[in-house]
């Protein structure tokens, strides 16, 4: 089986990754893909997918985390390092060179995770976190030079939208090039039969995780997935899925828990646990042309 979405690279695994990784193979999950969401994390993806045979990269920046790069371009008072006019890109453009450095590694199969965020989150390292239409536009200018990368370099595409699907299809509809059919997943999908089309139209596949196990919506949708558009992901450590979520004292996610994936939802498709392990694999290594 495949996890083509793990955040091995993050510090909840810091101490754990070998072990966890040797779980996963001990249960059939003898492939996995490491996203990266920012410079470091990125690097240490590859590093882990450099490490361990069935393991490989993807290297991007997170929408999220360009909230950086607009604290830095604001204009401020406050803000005694604020840079001036011509210098504002160089914090994202330098960024974007370094993504662009790591690609010619034939462990990174991928860029990602990229796309655009409107939500709010709780958590978050930024302070005064918002998502004001400057961020946003920043979200897709930066998200149209990752979608260039991937058609130049060849690789695959691990799309991250949430809550923002409308600017999701502008991006998507303005850089859409043939070389991305068959090679891009919106992952972590969102129930919607919009995002479902839009998926069709454009050969990509979409990402299934954990929270189908509790997630009702999730569990009518993808009773009308087609099955060869298919992939399984965890998204670890975040979102275990039940029983383990409800368990006493609370595991992190990890890839060894897809077997728990699949069998949901192969139950929920009426077919047979081996039958959907077996397509969505060949659906994942279609889509990272492994
Ligand atoms: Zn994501
Ligand atoms: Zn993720």
């Amino acid at each position: 089986m495949f996890d083509t979405h793990c955040h091995l690279n993050f510090e909840a695994f810091d101490t754990t990754v070998d072990d966890v990784i040797e779980r996963a193979k001990k249960v059939g999950v003898d492939h996995i893909l490491i996203p990266g969401t920012d410079i470091p994390t990125s690097k240490k993806a590859v590093q882990i997918a450099e490490k361990h045979e069935g393991a490989y990269a993807a290297v991007g920046i997170h929408p999220h985390h360009i909230y950086q790069f607009l604290i830095e371009m604001r204009p401020s008072e406050t803000n005694f390092f604020h840079k001036t006019n011509k210098s504002e890109k160089n914090s994202f453009s330098s960024d974007l060179k370094k993504i662009e450095s790591l690609l010619g590694n034939p462990k990174v199969v991928s860029i990602g995770e990229v796309g655009i965020d409107r939500h709010i989150y709780q958590k978050t390292k930024y302070p005064d976190y918002k998502i004001g239409e400057e961020f946003v536009k920043l979200q897709k200018e930066i998200l149209e030079e990752q979608i260039g990368m991937v058609v130049k370099y060849e690789k695959s595409l691990i799309l991250h939208n949430r809550e923002a699907k409308a600017d999701m299809f502008e991006v998507l509809n303005k850089t859409w090039n043939k070389k991305l059919e068959g090679r891009s997943v919106f992952h972590c999908c969102e129930p919607d039969h919009e995002l479902l089309e839009f998926a069709k139209d454009h050969k990509m596949f979409i990402g299934v995780d954990g929270d189908i196990t509790y997630y009702k919506a999730k569990q009518e949708f993808i009773k009308a997935v087609p099955l060869d558009m298919l992939v399984l992901e965890t998204d670890s450590p975040f979102l275990n899925p039940e029983p383990n979520r409800s368990k006493e004292g609370g595991t992190k996610n990890e890839p060894g828990n897809i077997p728990l994936i699949a069998k949901f939802i192969a139950n929920l498709k009426n077919i047979s646990v081996e039958k959907l392990s077996e397509q969505t694999t060949e659906n994942a290594k279609k889509l990272f042309k492994l």
